[in-house]
Formats: structure tokens, sequence, C-alpha cells
């Protein structure tokens, strides 16, 4: 999805999803097969439970104290020879970044999977300035083929068939290429691997920032975070603010529960802890290590209604079970983050109007609470938001207007009992074998998936007053 396409109405994007039979088959196979893997993960890890509420608390702990923590770790990456930036904007992340590059004269950057980039849209901003960004975790890899934005937190190209992928990389690399995972994922390693030995800087995000260590955690299942962080001579890591953990042993908490709500597996393939630039003697590592803690919206919801979303692990978990996101997939939501958290960071990102249709693309029904590794309570947030933009006039009046009518029917008993009366009349030619299906004009959406139960015949008071008698 291009920026381009957010001018595109939600309603119309999700339509769109709906309808595209290849997106339906990718979204289907894979968020199945991830949430097998999470269940499964879990249920046989019974210390999973407290851990998932310990990680909560150390969360909660750590934003009680962020500035300490942010301090404390900028120390130790100073200590340990590293260089520190503060980022107040997205924009100005994304200016150190091409300082950085521009001053040292980087004509190709290696990056390994990083959301947080994704947000700047840095690949962009590299490519504007003449730099050439490589994705080379294989996902991004394939959308940044295909030019596209991510479409799953953890699971980029996601919404692509293997049979898509095949077609591209034939296009693209210019060879003809079979639908085999396998086949393909050789032909990308080959492809990155002069990449890795050519570029001047590894450029990647952040899991977890170890404040009493100075330690970037980084987790990946294909390698590749090694060599962003090895082989170029400078190594640049960008963290939202958030990610800060105050000990080690925090981190362990993490480890347990992050790669078993992710994909299912007991640890990540490679946990990847970097500690500053190469030092004296050492083989390895980069010449000079760049942290840029980057705030971009975060801090002003330390004490606002999204708070919770700042616990956020990035694991998509609440993606894959999610009703919504299931059936319409991350493009469709049009911004970098998407899901039910995706909402929630959208709005801490780019503000209320930009979730004024978004923030209703959920049902509700809390499946992403039950499988968030650190039980973010979603639906709270969502109708909290949805009361925001009642508040603030984002929402459309007509729907403020329904809401509260609707609200008003609710609290008045009388007026409740004339109306289901009156909706019992007037669904009447709407109803067939006992379900409500394609209500006319504005009520169309509400039925254009799926039927509705009906009003009942008689109301639960009706019926309590017949059992009286
Ligand atoms: S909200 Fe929870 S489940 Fe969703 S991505 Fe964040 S940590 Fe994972």
């Amino acid at each position: 999805m291009s920026v381009g396409e957010l001018k595109v109405p939600f309603v119309e994007r999700a339509h769109r999803a709906l309808n595209d039979r290849f997106l339906q088959e990718a979204l289907n196979t894979a968020t199945t097969r991830f949430m097998t893997l999470r269940h499964e993960a879990f249920q046989a890890f019974p210390q999973g439970e407290a851990l998932r509420e310990r990680a909560r608390e150390i969360k909660e702990a750590t934003l009680q104290k962020l500035d300490f923590y942010l301090e404390q770790l900028a120390d130790n990456v100073e200590r340990l020879g590293g260089h520190v930036h503060w980022a107040a904007t997205g924009d100005e992340a994304r200016g150190i970044i091409l300082r950085l590059a521009q001053e040292r004269g980087v004509k190709l950057v290696v990056k390994s999977k990083s959301m947080a980039t994704e947000e700047i849209e840095l690949n962009e901003a590299l490519e504007h300035a003449g730099i050439t960004p490589v994705e080379t975790d294989l996902g991004e890899y394939i959308i940044q083929l295909a030019r596209e934005k991510p479409s799953h937190i953890i699971a980029p190209a996601i919404h692509k068939t293997k049979g898509q992928v095949a077609e591209l990389f034939s296009r693209e690399l210019k060879r003809p290429l079979a639908a085999d995972p396998e086949v393909l994922t050789k032909v990308a390693r080959g492809e990155l691997r002069e990449k890795f030995l050519q570029a001047d800087m590894g450029i990647t995000g952040a899991n977890f920032a170890v404040a009493d260590t100075g330690t970037v955690v980084l987790i990946t299942n294909e390698g590749n975070g090694r060599l962003v962080t090895t082989l170029p001579r400078i190594h640049v890591a960008l963290m939202g603010m958030e990610k800060v953990i105050p000990s080690m042993t925090d981190l362990m908490v993490f480890l347990s529960i992050l790669p078993r709500s992710a994909t299912g597996q007991k640890i990540s393939s490679y946990v990847t802890l970097v500690r500053g630039p190469r030092r004296p003697g050492e083989m390895d590592g980069p010449e000079e290590f760049h942290l840029i803690v980057m705030d971009n919206g975060r801090s002003s919801q330390l004490a606002g209604t999204l708070r919770e979303a700042l616990y956020c692990l990035r694991c998509g978990a609440c993606l894959n079970v999610c009703p919504v996101y299931r059936q319409i997939g991350g493009h469709a939501y049009g911004y970098t983050y998407s899901g039910p958290i995706g909402i929630l960071l959208t709005a801490m990102l780019h503000g209320n109007h930009a979730v004024r249709d978004l923030a209703h693309a959920s049902s509700l029904c809390g499946a992403c609470q039950e499988a968030c590794p650190v039980k973010i309570d979603i639906p709270r947030m969502l109708i909290e938001l949805r009361e925001h933009l009642d508040r603030e006039r984002i929402a459309p009046l007509a729907e403020r207007l329904i809401f509260k009518s609707f609200a008003r029917v609710l609290t008045t008993p009388a007026l409740y009992r004339v109306l289901g009366r009156l909706g019992r009349l007037l669904q009447r030619p709407f109803v067939k074998d006992g379900r409500l299906g394609a209500l006319p004009v504005f009520l169309r959406g509400w039925t254009d998936h799926r039927d509705l139960p009906p009003v009942a015949e008689r109301s639960f008071r009706e019926r309590w007053r017949e059992l009286e008698r």
C-alpha cells in the first residue's frame, strides 16, 4: 500500500481486501498457523501465565521511572563507547540517520527488520538522499522488491502467497523461479550476501534495550541481524523510548514469552546482544555504534488514554487472532501498524483524526487482550478512543447523533419498550428462516457479510411477567 492510497476511504480499502482471493488465502493460512503455534507453545509452558503477569508489572514499573532508565541506558551505552542521540519526532530521527550517513560517505545501507524505521519511512528518505537501503529480512526483502509496505508486525509479506513471491522474484531478478520456498529463500540469500559485504552502514531496530548494562537486544530468526550489526563499519540502532527495560533478569522474562506469542517458538533462533562498538582485540563488530532513542508521540501518552499501548512488544499475536485483521489484512488499515494494537499506535503517532474510521475496526471481542503476552487491555482503550472521537467531534455528525440517540434509548425504559415493539414490526419483511438478512439503505453494512438475530418476539420483561402470572 502506498501513502497515496490513504486517500481511499477505509471502507473501500477493506472491501477491496475482502474481495482479493489471494489475500484471503494467504491471510487465512498464515494467521491460523500462528494462532495454533502460539496456543500449543503456551499449553506446554505452565509458567507462561505468571510470566505474562510479571512482564506486565515490569513494563508498568519501567514507565513510571522512564526518565531514570533512559538516562541509565544512555550512560551505559556511552561508557561502552557508543553514541546516544535523542529524537523528539520521526523527522528528527530521520535527520540524525541521514546526517550520520552523509557525513561518513555512506552509499549502501543494510537493514534488519525494524518497525521503528518503517514508522519514520526511513527507506524513502535514504533513497531520496542517494543512499541505497537494502532490507535483509526475507519478508522485508520481498516487500521492498514489490515496493509495498509491511502488512504484519512480524511477517511483513504475510499477504503474499508463495506463487506471488515466485512471480515477483522472477520478474525483479530476471530469471524464472519455481514457487518453492526453499528455492526462493536460497536465491534471496545469494542476492543479499554480497550486500552485507559491500554496505558501509547497518541499521536495526531494538526489541529491548537493557538500562543497567547498555545492551541493545535484537531478536531474529534468520541471522541477518548478526550480519547487519557486525559486518558494516557503522551500526545505527533506532528504538522507541518505551523499549527500555531495567535489567538482564527482566530480559529473561520477555525472552520467554515474546517468541512463544509471536511464532510459538521456545526461543527465537538468534538473540543478539549488542554492547557498543568493536573493542580492541575483538574479531568483529562495527567501528561506530549509534543508538537513537525516539519519542515521536510516545511521551504524550505516558499519562494519556493510550498509556498501556506502550507495553507493546510488537509480537503480532493480537493481529493473528483479531477477526477484523484476519479478514482484511494489514494494508487496509493504511498505516505502518495494523491490527488492534495498530489502531492505538496510529492514534498515538498520527493523532485522533487518523483513526476516525479505524477506531471502529474492532469487534471488541477481547481476543487481542487474551493473546497479548503483556495482557494489554486493547478493547478498553479502543472504547476510550471512540469516546475521544465523539467528544472532540472528530467522529461524523451522523454517527455521533446515532450513538447519542442509542444511549438515550438504552437509559429510558419506556422508550426502549416502544422502540423494541416498533423494531419487531419493521423487521418483518427482512426476517428469513429466523435470521435478519439484507437490511436496506444505510443499515446494509450490518448484513452485507453476515445475518443478524432478529429482535425477539417477546422481550425478557414480557416473558418474566408471563412467568409471574
Ligand atoms: S499488543 Fe500485545 S499481542 Fe499485540 S503486538 Fe503488542 S505485545 Fe503483541
